[in-house]
């Protein structure tokens, strides 16, 4: 666990920081060559550091441990004073677990001993539609983790310090002001103001951020916002190592999840579009209370549980690819960039991809003195190069579920994609992959594949076929439900007035041109930068880079079955 600061007064020396209680010097300490308490505003004298962190989430503890190990002096502040909670469902994808392995987090017991998820099994209306497994891919694990953020992001922001990063609890930034040389960070803390004049600033302040403000003049678009709850459960049923996830007609595009924490702890929490459910946190609270009660799949596993604590709730903002995460001196990373993931939320790999391609490009950089937007805006290509076709995949995916009037169509999907991936392994194994998140969706699915079976679904609508897999019941035994019906007046016909479905077209011609656009960049990129983006993850890990090529062991080679009973004893 890290140390946790007092929010003492903030003593900028060069080449280092002090704070009163003495106990957060970095590791490469060096004595005071100058003292300034607080900085002026706008002094014009030298910096205070190379680089200034604002937000000690995953995002930005990973990117001041990488800045630190590389040398640069990097302070991070955090409103918060840590070990801090963070409203999350705590799944941890095998992606994300390869990075905390890349930052030497995961060699603990305590790390070890946190609960391994190798199946996620999926409900309609509370009938289970089948269980995937987490797939093998390359040399990630074929499992994820569910840690409580209170755990992980104090264990991530421990490495940050052993790599030499100062870390300042208990403040608060509230304004930047940005100079040819420099860019000011202010804020305040119990203690009064401060302000930090650093060469490179990071904002991984979270969906909120004040950094990506002050860098687009803007909030994020409310298309671009989901809303989500969550609440831990003590006493739950079911296997420890399946994570459920829940779709229902009464509240669809949402979702529901029960992530299991190990010792029969749950993290159970639903999450919304805000376009599409447009009312506050508080309702969203009561809709996961009201879920639990009423869906079969939730009960049976909660029947015999306790709520532990509150319901708590928080606002995401899902990746945007026209909204800029450089500027002047600036990189934005992790929520504050907008990278997650429409389709499932999952936000904790992208912050910690982000932190490390931010890291690389600040580093060089920060070494040559070119910290103008045009030399930091490889980082942003980068981004989009790596995630700009699962994104805009997702984002296609998202734009046409939010017609609540197509629901039936949405909802058969599913039940759909699990008969097949019962009959067929590789197929069940490409939705693995989109389900987690671990190789780019158009090549694992194929959005061939993915119109087919929208295609499926509505004909199955017409022909009146039951909405799930045929013979198949809910978790209680019961029979299929009643012929569907929708959550917005009981027709299961699609229509919905003109100029809803003018902007709903319209916006799923955007999502398509934005798709056409990311696959065929990426495919021009690919042919002219073959190896470019192998030779750029984690050292020791190249060849699970998600672009890899199948012959070097990338994303193709895998043995589903072998491979998954190994991974079963990795993770015992
Ligand atoms: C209900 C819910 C469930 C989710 N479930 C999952 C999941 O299961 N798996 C997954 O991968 N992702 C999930 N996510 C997304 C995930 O929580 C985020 O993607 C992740 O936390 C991003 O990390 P970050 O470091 O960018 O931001 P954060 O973790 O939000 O960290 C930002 C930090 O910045 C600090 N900060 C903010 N403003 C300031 C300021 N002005 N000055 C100083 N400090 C500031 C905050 O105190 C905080 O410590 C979920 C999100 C929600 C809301």
């Amino acid at each position: 666990m890290s140390t946790a600061s007092a929010a003492g007064n903030v003593v900028p020396v060069h080449g280092g920081f002090a704070d009163g209680s003495g106990g957060m010097r970095p590791a490469r300490w060096r004595p005071a060559a100058r003292a300034v308490q607080p900085m002026a505003t706008g002094a014009a004298s030298g910096h205070d550091c190379d680089a200034v962190v604002v937000g000690g989430g995953p995002a930005g503890a990973a990117a001041a441990a990488r800045l630190a190990t590389e040398g640069f002096t990097t302070v991070l502040v955090d409103r918060a004073i840590f070990p801090r909670d963070k409203v999350c469902g705590d799944f941890v994808g095998p992606a994300a677990l390869s990075e905390l392995a890349d930052l030497g987090v995961t060699g603990t017991e305590a790390f070890s001993a946190t609960n391994a998820i190798g199946d996620c099994a999926l409900h309609v209306d509370g009938d289970q539609l089948g269980v995937l497994a987490i797939p093998q891919v390359g040399g990630l694990p074929a499992y994820g983790r569910v840690i409580p953020r209170l755990q992980l992001d104090a264990w991530i922001l421990d490495a940050a310090q052993r790599a030499g990063a100062t870390v300042l609890h208990g403040r608060k930034a509230t304004t930047i002001e940005q100079a040819p040389d420099a860019v000011t960070v202010h804020g305040h803390s119990a203690a009064g103001p401060w302000h930090l004049r650093t060469r490179l600033l990071v904002g991984a302040d979270g969906s909120n951020s004040i950094i990506a403000r002050a860098l687009r003049g803007t909030v994020p678009p409310r298309q671009d916002r989901i809303l989500a709850v969550r609440a831990y459960f003590d006493d739950v049923g079911g296997p420890a190592d399946q994570a459920d996830i829940c779709l229902r007609s009464d509240s669809f595009p949402g979702y529901s999840w029960l992530f299991p924490a190990g010792g029969g702890q749950a993290n159970v929490g639903v999450g919304m579009l805000v376009s599409t459910y447009p009312q506050t946190s508080r309702n969203l609270r009561e809709l996961l209370l009201r879920l639990i009660a009423a869906d079969a799949a939730m009960r049976h596993r909660l029947g015999g549980a306790r709520m532990d604590g509150k319901v708590l709730g928080c606002p995401l903002t899902t990746y945007n690819p026209r909204l800029p995460l450089v500027g002047d001196r600036v990189m934005l990373v992790g929520d504050a960039a907008g990278l997650i993931n429409p389709l499932n939320g999952e936000g904790i790999q992208y912050a910690l991809h982000s932190a490390r391609w931010a890291a690389d490009v600040a580093s060089g950089s920060l070494s040559s003195d070119r910290l103008d937007t045009a030399s930091l805006h490889r980082y942003q290509q980068h981004v989009q190069h790596s995630l700009g076709q699962d994104m805009a995949f997702s984002r296609l995916v998202v734009q046409l579920i939010r017609n609540r009037h197509l629901n039936p169509v949405w909802l058969r999907a599913p039940g759909i994609i699990a008969s097949r991936a019962k009959t067929d392994p590789d197929y069940a194994y490409r939705v693995g992959c989109v389900v987690t998140g671990l190789v780019p969706a158009d090549r694992r699915l194929g959005l061939g594949l993915a119109a087919k079976t929208a295609g499926q679904a509505m004909i199955s609508i017409r022909s009146g076929a039951p909405k799930h897999s045929p013979g198949h019941s809910g978790p209680s035994g019961r029979p299929a439900p009643a012929p569907f019906r929708n959550n917005v007046g009981g027709t299961a016909e699609p229509g919905l007035p003109s100029r809803e479905f003018g902007d709903w077209a319209a916006g799923v011609g955007r999502a398509v041109t934005e798709l056409i656009f990311q696959l065929t960049h990426a495919k021009f990129t690919r042919s002219r930068n073959e190896g470019h983006w192998a030779g750029s993850a984690p050292a020791g890990r190249q060849n699970q880079s998600r672009h890899g090529s199948p012959s070097q062991g990338g994303p193709c080679q895998r043995s589903p079955a072998g491979n998954r009973q190994a991974s079963r004893k990795d993770r015992a």
